[in-house]
């Protein structure tokens, strides 16, 4: 059995690609904020290395060294750039950027020492677009993919294949907390509207395309930004 570690597994897609890949044969560690108590859920910031390798420490003493990294944990944040306080960009930064930043470089070695391994880094599609009032939060995510690609090509020949999974609008608390704060630009039912699939995404859409990324017949697919967005680039 392969040890995969999901980050932001406590909730939303997180969560959907944690269970899938323990439905599919994996252990499967999560790293949260607020993981919840079970023995397999670890709390860490992510954006905080001395945090990260802690946590990393003891999943390896429980579940061996990890071939698998899911780097979900992430958050939004709204702001007319003009107004952009220079400590809300870097927060936002530090969470969706550098805190993969952390967690790929503090679970590479066991991926190379095995020769071979799955990363996958959930982004955004607003990264394919733009999004107003979200600068920093689309910047790091469109920095993710490219952090993705290099990485594709850096790490390819070792065994270790890097991709990301940008969603398009998914039903989780984030959406639900952007929604009732109005920063949405419409209702869930209006962006439906303009999906062409006519729904809005489940956690559930976003880690299928996880479980196919870090399964062993993926490993001819590598560097590649793979959207679940019904349609919808935006
Ligand atoms: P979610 O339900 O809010 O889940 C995100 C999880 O990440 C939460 O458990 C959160 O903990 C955790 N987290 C936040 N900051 C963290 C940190 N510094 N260290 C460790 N964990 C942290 O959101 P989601 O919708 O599932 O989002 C998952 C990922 O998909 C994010 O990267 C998000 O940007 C991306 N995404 C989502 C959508 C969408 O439509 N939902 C669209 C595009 C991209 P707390 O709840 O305790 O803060």
């Amino acid at each position: 059995m392969k040890t995969a570690v999901v980050t932001g597994g406590a909730s939303g897609i997180g969560r959907a690609i944690a269970d899938r890949l323990r439905a599919d044969g994996c252990h499967v560690a999560v790293l949260d904020l607020n993981p919840g108590d079970d023995d397999f859920s670890h709390a860490a910031d992510v954006s905080d290395r001395d945090q990260v390798e802690a946590a990393l420490t003891r999943i390896r003493a429980q579940l061996g060294p990890v071939s698998i990294l899911v780097n979900a944990a992430g958050l939004e944040g709204y702001a007319r750039f003009k107004k952009l306080p220079f400590e809300e960009w870097n927060r936002v930064i530090n969470v969706n950027l550098n805190g993969t930043f952390h967690c790929i470089q503090a679970t590479i070695p066991d991926m190379l020492e095995a020769g071979w391994g799955r990363i996958v880094n959930i982004s955004s599609s607003s990264a394919h677009s733009g999004q107003p009032f979200m600068s920093h939060y689309v910047a790091a995510k469109s920095a993710v993919n490219g952090l993705t690609k290099s990485l594709a090509l850096e790490l390819g020949p070792s065994g270790i294949t890097v991709n990301a999974v940008p969603p398009g609008f998914i039903d989780t608390p984030m959406l639900r907390k952007a929604e009732a704060d109005n920063k949405l630009g419409g209702t869930i039912d209006e962006h439906i509207q303009r999906t062409p699939v006519r729904r809005v995404g489940r956690p559930e859409d976003i880690a299928a395309a996880c479980a196919f990324l870090v399964s062993e017949e993926a490993g001819y697919v590598n560097g590649q930004i793979l959207g679940v967005n019904g349609g919808r680039n935006t």
